[in-house]
């Protein structure tokens, strides 16, 4: 334990009710959580407390306003019971980018990472050991200042709350190309994981699934002629041998998941391109034959394989590989994560 943070332990325990080999996403919580307040112009000492509700006047601006940021990430356990993360300071750097843009006070970087670590050393039994499960980990930071006055808070509540949780989706997905909708413009805040673009996302997503579509390809905001995001994931098509996903702007976030995938994709002689996608070369590569694959990437899912997309009412279907780059490269990031392999790239974090 770090002496920069202070730990109340819960005196009772939840785990024995937690039934570890059915975990769905995200929906059974540890015994304790993290609380750090922004007070009087200053990051206080980080705390792990027993998991409670926490109590917020009905003026509190996030509210009103959604002043709010999180992130997403994971903690897994190897077969010697030893835990890891995966690439901490990069939730760390982006957590900050997120708070920057959403005028949010930047949080010390050892408020975060020793926070983390002791909350992750104190709930080291929630964190699963069967193939395929983890312990999800939210950190996140609302507005917990008060005032209708649409400003930002002038008092702010960081949190960690964790999860065990099995694997994100199950299976291929059916994706709809989003031809109205956006989740992000220019200028905007698409590249910060702020809340509320989150929330903006449920309608066109809502659309999509009475359609019978599971997720929502989101395409730029200004012709809807690039191929931006899949759900709340990156996207990386493969048209013939090569991998290709677009570039991070303002309005696509820049995924840890896909900047590891790129990097083990080079690294294991795959051709990769990082260029903005049409939505008609896409189409076309469908209808040709040239669309070997397309996936998600991200933490939750890792990756996430697409079977068919939907586009101004045609079902394009996407052919059934044996050796695909999705599985290859999930096989391989796991496999980093979960400490089976070599950490070539020094990715691995110990708790
Ligand atoms: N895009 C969006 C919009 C996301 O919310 C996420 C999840 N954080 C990602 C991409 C994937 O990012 P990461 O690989 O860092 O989880």
């Amino acid at each position: 334990m770090t002496k920069n943070v202070t730990v109340e332990k819960s005196k009772t325990s939840k785990i024995h009710d937690v039934d570890f080999d059915n975990l769905s996403f995200g929906s059974v919580y540890t015994d304790h959580m993290l609380v750090c307040d922004y007070v009087d112009g200053a990051w206080q000492t980080p705390k792990v407390i027993p998991y409670q509700p926490i109590s917020l006047d009905p003026s509190a601006k996030i509210f009103h306003y959604g002043q709010s940021i999180f992130e997403g990430m994971k903690a897994y356990k190897d077969e010697n019971g030893k835990a890891w993360l995966f690439r901490p300071l990069e939730n760390f750097k982006r957590f900050n980018k997120s708070a920057k843009r959403l005028a949010i006070p930047e949080l010390p970087e050892s408020h975060f990472m020793d926070g983390l670590t002791t909350l992750l050393q104190v709930e080291k039994d929630w964190i699963p050991q069967n193939p395929g499960s983890s312990l999800y980990v939210r950190p996140f930071i609302l507005a917990s200042g008060n005032g209708f006055h649409a400003s930002p808070a002038d008092e702010y509540k960081f949190i960690i709350a964790c999860a065990p949780s099995g694997a994100y989706f199950s299976g291929k997905v059916k994706v709809l190309i989003e031809e109205k909708y956006s989740r992000a413009a220019n200028g905007g805040v698409g590249y910060a994981k702020a809340g509320g673009n989150y929330a903006g996302q449920f309608y066109p997503t809502q659309l999509a699934v009475e359609k019978g579509y599971q997720q929502v390809i989101w395409t730029d905001d200004n012709t809807h002629e690039y191929i931006e995001e899949a759900g709340a994931m990156n996207i990386f098509v493969r048209i013939n041998d090569t991998l290709i996903t677009g570039p991070t702007s303002d309005r696509i976030l820049d995924g840890i998941t896909r900047k590891s995938i790129l990097q083990i994709a080079e690294d294991q002689g795959i051709a990769t391109e990082v260029r903005k996608i049409t939505v008609s070369e896409v189409v076309e590569a469908a209808k040709n034959g040239s669309l070997k694959e397309m996936f998600g990437a991200g933490t939750a899912a890792v990756v996430s394989p697409i079977a068919a997309f939907g586009y101004q009412g045609t079902d394009y279907e996407l052919p059934e590989l044996e050796q695909s780059y999705a599985s290859q490269l999930k096989q391989y990031i796991t496999d980093i994560q979960n400490n089976r392999i070599e950490d070539k790239f020094d990715w691995r974090y110990p708790v």
